[in-house]
């Protein structure tokens, strides 16, 4: 069986025009872009690194990538994103090889093949996490890294990524994110762990509704960033 939630695939199709639009649903995403980037190539010097790229959507973070000089492979399961995305790409020039496929059938048919691996506001629209995490470990080079980004889930997550979020500023639609299928930063690591990977650091993303912006900072309680080693031969 797919460990893909086909709802999910749809709701992302149906905005799929608009990936590019930076006042758009995914605002906040080209927001917290740069933040993530930064964060990414503080940890490894992307130039000449063979990187996937799961969950990739319209390639925001996949062209930030080629942009660094990587040679990005970038998957989804959304046919119309990944237009989009190749659409895009004709544009800014950057090449990417964009490729429906899961992450679990990528793994299979590349195991191996990539010094790293990023998945990044994914996980939490998946059935199996655990699953993408498993075939991350797969799909990394012994001694290559994987990123991931999610929310965690505890009140405070509740309240400022549904609530606030969806609700009060309206930063993206409502409906977008389902509590039950946020991840507490334990049980990601747990799973990457019994996976092979080891937790190397993690972050948090805030946001200041007065000023609009957001930050990295220490605190994990909402929106993180976790990033593993696989334990070099
Ligand atoms: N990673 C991008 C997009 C995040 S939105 C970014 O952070 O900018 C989540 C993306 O995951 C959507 O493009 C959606 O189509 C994709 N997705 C959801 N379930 C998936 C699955 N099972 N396999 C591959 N992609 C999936």
């Amino acid at each position: 069986m797919e460990n893909v939630d086909e709802l999910e695939i749809k709701k992302f199709e149906e905005l799929a025009s608009r990936w590019w639009d930076p006042n758009s649903e995914f605002k906040p995403l080209h927001e917290i872009n740069p933040l993530r980037m930064n964060y990414i190539s503080r940890q490894i010097n992307l130039a000449g690194k063979s990187v996937l790229d799961i969950g990739c959507g319209g390639g925001i973070l996949a062209e930030s990538m080629a942009h660094h000089c990587a040679k990005v492979t970038a998957i989804d399961l959304a046919d119309a994103s990944l237009s989009v995305a190749r659409l895009h790409q004709l544009e800014s020039k950057l090449n990417i090889d964009y490729r429906k496929s899961s992450a679990e059938e990528m793994a299979l048919a590349e195991p191996e093949q990539f010094d790293v691996v990023t998945c990044l506001e994914m996980l939490e629209h998946v059935p199996e996490p655990s699953s993408v995490a498993a075939a991350c470990f797969n799909l990394v080079k012994p001694g290559g890294l994987v990123f991931f980004s999610t929310i965690n889930r505890n009140p405070k997550s509740y309240l400022f990524a549904i609530v606030a979020a969806e609700y009060l500023l309206s930063l993206i639609p409502r409906g977008t994110h389902d509590y039950a299928r946020f991840i507490r930063p334990s049980e990601l690591a747990r799973w990457c762990r019994e996976s092979g990977l080891d937790l190397r650091g993690q972050i948090g993303m805030g946001y200041n509704p007065l000023t609009k912006r957001y930050f990295l900072e220490e605190n994990v309680d909402v929106n993180y960033i976790a990033f593993f080693e696989k334990p070099a031969n």
